[in-house]
């Protein structure tokens, strides 16, 4: 791919989420990575979605040595993961009469739905692959200062295609639009050269799914995407950091800070 060039130099870094974060809400992205401000709390959802993570890891980790994991190991990586991570600070922000027992919960059936609707893929080949790229504008041919950074939850073979796996945790099942325009899929691909990206969406639904989809780019479509961190990174260069209010605010570890 031209605009994106696999290397690894001391430079400045953005990474995918970052630029997707800037997207949603520059202002969130103002407090956490230019003010470095303190959050007043961690979201449930994210201490949960990192305990899922964790427990996804360990089974493609086994996996990629040929081992397959007891169910109950997995279960066990997730429960780990949780125990120590409520422990932290800030604290988590539960939902009211939420428990901390009701997060375990949550997670178990979670993985449960991974474990029971998973395809084992032919090969591992990384998990939890950090990637750094240069960064072509499409429009002026420089290298921009930044280079573009992420970490790729695993990394597969499925008979001839080389799959980025990316893991999510999701009130409900992605719109076909959030499929279709997800900006860290394209940037993925652009950067690693694999012939698609299988998003696996464990959904937090009363009995929770794994859904799959594998999702390409065109051409067209990844070019579109490093235009779109080209143009991010100008906007943060510029200081262009406004509030932009919306179902993130609920849970937002800048909430008071924010809007009082
Ligand atoms: S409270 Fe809302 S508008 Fe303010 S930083 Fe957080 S997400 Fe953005």
């Amino acid at each position: 791919m031209e605009f994106l060039q696999a290397a690894q130099r001391a430079a400045l870094h953005v990474s995918v989420s970052q630029v997707k974060l800037y997207t949603r809400c520059p202002k969130l992205y103002e407090m956490r990575h230019v003010l470095g401000a303190k959050p007043e709390h961690r979201s449930a959802n994210l201490v949960l979605g990192t305990a899922v993570h964790t427990a996804l890891a360990a089974y493609y980790l086994a996996l990629k040595d040929g081992v397959v994991l007891a169910d109950e190991e997995v279960l066990e990586a997730a429960r780990q993961s949780l125990e120590e991570s409520v422990k932290q600070e800030p604290p988590v922000l539960l939902e009211e009469g939420e428990t901390v027992a009701d997060m375990q919960a949550a997670a178990e059936k979670l993985v449960r739905a991974f474990l029971a609707g998973v395809e084992r893929p032919d090969e591992v080949l990384a998990v939890e692959a950090p990637f750094y790229c240069d960064v072509v504008d499409p429009d002026t041919g420089e290298i921009i200062e930044e280079q573009l950074t992420g970490y790729l939850d695993a990394v597969v073979r499925c008979g001839d295609d080389i799959v980025v796996l990316e893991h999510k945790t999701a009130a409900r099942a992605w719109s076909q639009d959030q499929l279709d325009f997800d900006l860290q899929v394209g940037l993925y691909l652009a950067a690693t050269g694999a012939a698609k990206v299988r998003l696996q969406v464990m959904t937090k639904t009363r009995v929770p799914k794994l859904l799959v989809h594998d999702l390409v780019r065109s051409e067209r479509e990844q070019r579109e995407a490093v235009v779109i961190v080209c143009r991010v990174l100008q906007a943060i260069r510029a200081g262009a950091f406004w509030p932009a209010p919306g179902w993130a605010c609920k849970t937002c570890e800048y909430r008071r800070q924010c809007r009082g």
